[in-house]
């Protein structure tokens, strides 16, 4: 299997190159040459999600030296748990995304990754991951990469402007990762991430590598989590999926699930109140714009750069005649949801997945009542000074969690220049 950049199919390469670069040369993003069709009745529904994955990503790694390492990559990185838990006994389910050891949905994608590069024998001497975040990318890379030998992780994220939760996450790690609070937002650590990866003499003298969400090496095992869930529930097929969405990743693996064959209906994606998708899904011309602040503050994209990869998917029609939908919830409904879902259920839901939980709603309300599963992209716990005043009840931390914010925690400020950056890069000192 080659891959191609959206830009330029003629920009070919293995999915090695693909994972070590990130990026194509050209700035477009890798994209599979074709997607293979799976034969889901073929598949065993009662499969752990390793072997599953192994099943789906396999033809995506065919070829490559990869390929053999593949089963083990998949036995580690994917031993999460994923539970479908049945909502009211009728056809709802959320399937929870959040039992890995940062509480988010991207666990499974980092630590996939992380055991991509380290079999590409990145690491020798050292690899230092650089990562920009809003708060849960950095602590799911961290995580994925802590104590891992031949990397480091340096984590920029904006001081003062993600969760308290979050920063402590963040710092807690310790060893061979480095937090950094930048004295401003999530765009200047972004810039410093993209100008220090731009920047071939200094990537070869310290190792730099980046582990975004634009890697083809997060998207596909994200795959692998909607192809079990459409094989648990094929009873039921097709099933209706709601995702809470940002930068669409998670969604777009979910239409790839689709594409490649799994009993999936139509894809809803729940976003804030940043409207570009909603604006496009309902006929406007796509239009990228300055990402706004709001409850959900891992979905608070304006141009989502995942967008380029599905305007490919569907270069031979138009995307908004592909079973793909997408609604906007702003705070206010974001806070009604998750006190309308406690009470109600006595569950408490992350500001994320309430996007989604509205979403379901007003489905249900509409009077469709087809098989729907909800992505639950978060635990609550994570948000939890969000949450607790809205519900009045303190969320139960799980135990992962309560481990790392039970460690002390531990950040350097520095300030939004690259000069800054630099002089850091060159005095880490890994415990
Ligand atoms: C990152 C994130 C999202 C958004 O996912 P995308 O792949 O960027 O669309 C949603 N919810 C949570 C909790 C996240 O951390």
């Amino acid at each position: 299997m080659e891959f191609i950049s959206t830009r330029d199919p003629n920009l070919r390469t293995g999915i090695e190159q693909a994972l070590r670069a990130g990026l194509a040369p050209d700035g477009g993003l890798y994209v599979p040459e074709r997607l293979p069709r799976l034969e889901p009745s073929a598949m065993n529904p009662e499969a752990s999600l390793a072997e599953c994955a192994l099943d789906v990503l396999a033809p995506f790694f065919d070829g490559s030296r990869l390929a053999e390492r593949l089963p083990a990559i998949c036995r580690e990185a994917l031993n999460l748990p994923l539970p479908l838990v049945r909502l009211d006994n009728g056809p709802t389910w959320l399937m929870e995304l959040f039992h890995g050891p940062t509480a988010a949905f991207k666990d499974f994608a980092a630590r996939f990754l992380a055991g991509c590069l380290q079999a590409l024998g990145r690491g020798s001497p050292i690899t230092t991951v650089l990562v920009a975040t809003s708060g849960d990318t950095g602590a799911a890379v961290a995580a994925a990469f802590h104590r891992r030998p031949g990397f480091r992780v340096v984590i920029l994220y904006p001081d003062g402007r993600v969760a308290a939760r979050q920063a402590h996450q963040l710092g807690a790690f310790g060893d061979n990762v480095h937090a950094l609070r930048v004295a401003g937002d999530f765009d200047d650590c972004q810039r410093l991430v993209k100008q220090a990866l731009a920047d071939r003499d200094r990537v070869r003298r310290f190792g730099l590598t980046s582990a975004n969400s634009i890697s083809i090496g997060r998207l596909l095992p994200q795959i692998s989590y909607y192809a079990l869930a459409a094989l648990r529930l094929r009873e039921h097929a097709p099933i209706d999926v709601i995702v809470p969405t940002g930068n669409l990743g998670n969604a777009l693996a979910c239409i790839l699930a689709r594409e490649m064959g799994f009993g999936i209906g139509s894809v809803h994606l729940a976003t804030n109140a940043n409207r570009t998708l909603p604006d496009f899904f309902a006929g406007q011309d796509y239009a990228g714009r300055p990402g706004l602040k709001t409850l959900a503050n891992a979905m608070d994209v304006g141009d989502p750069s995942n967008f380029e990869r599905l305007a490919w998917l569907f270069r031979e029609r138009d995307p908004r005649n592909a079973g793909i939908e997408a609604s906007s919830y702003d705070d206010a409904a974001i806070e009604d949801t998750i006190r309308r879902v406690w009470r109600e259920r006595g569950m408490a839901v992350c500001p994320h997945t309430a996007c989604a939980m509205a979403l379901a709603g007003h489905l249900r309300e509409a009077g469709r009542d087809s098989p729907l599963l909800i992505a639950a992209t978060a635990h609550p716990a994570k948000f939890d000074s969000v949450v607790e005043p809205l519900i009045g009840a303190p969320v139960e931390v799980p135990p992962a969690l309560a481990r790392l914010l039970a460690r002390p925690s531990r950040s350097e400020p520095i300030a939004a220049d690259d000069g800054a950056l630099n002089s850091m890069l060159e005095h880490l000192d890994d415990a």
